[in-house]
């Protein structure tokens, strides 16, 4: 039984957390975000605690006031939430799997632990130990990735182990994991859903295309382009990983399929992710409808696609900071089964998520036309100055 209303705390108030209230709206919730004053989730959550996400005690008051806490970033004070779960705060996902997932060399020793495949590893503590590491791990090139922190590809510096070697090129100073670099590869990812009842699901594949740039991603299509074989392979290896971190709530499995079709495991994000926009409009249960159905303890909905989708990240264009506005939307928003959602920030800067847009069609290949169409359009400029 479902009470009249329930209270959700998110830590963090993101477009993540955003579209996280936006789905929940036709149910009786209560959600108050902790986040600092600028979030794209401030004008629709109910209750805002104005703070830094490392603040124990801000945690804490918004763990008071809520049924149940989760969260929409990753960077947050795990030790504060271990605490409160121990007091008995209902938090989803645990914050036991947010301290190995904070950790990407925790997080590697977990695959490993658990046989889930994943692109050979070494963990290095500082800058002198890479030259003794780097001889074990096959290839030219090297991922090296700050064991903390890191984000949207920050963090993450793919180097030729030539530079390391004969000039001391090494980007990271501190504790990092260096992983073989996997070449070619077609990058996927899939969502996965589980209940406190032990339901699980996953949603449809989605392939992801990066920009390289960026190093984030800037299209998914959904489903992807691969074969049965290793769709089903890349759902049961998601799956498995939920499954050993007992995991409750949703997580996206970010995958590498490689040139030889070996499926290896990337990372893991306990929330939902931008790998699942599109299930918005795309599927029948979002992966924000279904992240609340999990808060509330209700039962999972159907994740089938409904059509072919495709999602493009809406990025701050390099020539633009400050306040902005977006040009072309008059030709795109005509267009049939295209959905455009802004997340409420004032200011952009280069390569800032600033939106995101699905479009649908009949296969890919209508999804393609419509996202040429859409790519020829949109543009951003600096907002004109008020007199
Ligand atoms: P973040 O956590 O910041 O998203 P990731 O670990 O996902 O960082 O790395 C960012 C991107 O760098 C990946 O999506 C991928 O494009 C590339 N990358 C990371 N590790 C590897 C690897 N071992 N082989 C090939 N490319 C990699």
């Amino acid at each position: 039984m479902l009470p009249s209303k329930t209270s959700i705390g998110i830590i963090g108030g993101g477009q993540l957390g955003k579209m996280l209230i936006e789905a929940g709206q036709p149910w009786n919730i209560h959600y108050t975000i902790l986040e600092m004053d600028n979030a794209p989730a401030k004008d629709i959550a109910n209750q805002h605690i104005v703070g830094s996400l490392q603040d124990a005690e801000k945690i804490k008051a918004l763990a008071l006031q809520s049924d149940v806490l989760t969260y929409e970033i990753e960077h947050i004070n795990v030790e504060a939430l271990l605490e409160l779960e121990a007091q008995g705060h209902k938090i989803i996902p645990s914050p036991k799997i947010l301290s190995i997932i904070q950790d990407k060399g925790l997080q590697k020793l977990f695959f490993k632990a658990n046989n889930i495949p994943s692109s050979p590893f070494e963990l290095v503590d500082n800058a002198s130990e890479w030259a003794a590491k780097l001889p074990a791990l096959n290839g030219h090139k090297v991922a090296a990735k700050l064991r903390k922190g890191g984000y949207d590809g920050k963090g993450v510096e793919l180097v030729n182990k030539v530079d390391i070697e004969q000039h001391g090129k090494i980007p990271f100073e501190g504790a990092v994991v260096l992983e073989e670099f996997v070449e070619n590869a077609i990058e996927l990812s899939v969502i996965v859903a589980r209940n406190e009842q032990g339901e699980i699901c996953t949603f449809p594949t989605v392939e992801m295309a990066f920009d390289p740039k960026a190093n984030l991603v800037d299209i998914l299509f959904a489903p992807a382009n691969i074969s049965e074989a290793i769709d089903q392979s890349a759902k049961a290896i998601a799956q498995k990983c939920i499954e050993c971190l007992n995991g409750v709530g949703i997580f996206a499995v970010e995958m590498f399929l490689s040139q030889d079709g070996q499926i290896l495991v990337n990372e893991i994000a306990p929330r939902p992710h931008n790998s699942g926009h599109h299930t918005i409009e795309a599927c029948y249960t979002s992966q924000y409808e279904q992240l609340n159905r999990i808060l509330l303890g209700m039962p999972l909905g159907d994740t089938s696609l409904i059509q072919a989708a495709a999602m493009m990240n809406i990025l701050g264009f390099e020539s633009v900071n400050g306040p902005y506005e977006l040009t072309g939307l008059e030709h795109i928003l005509p267009m049939p089964g295209v959905f455009v959602h802004l997340y409420n920030k004032a200011e952009t800067k280069p390569m800032r998520k600033m939106g995101h847009i699905t479009i649908m069609g009949e296969d890919l290949e209508a999804v393609l036309d419509k996202l040429k169409t859409i790519k020829q359009y949109l543009g951003m400029r600096a907002a004109a100055q008020n007199a």
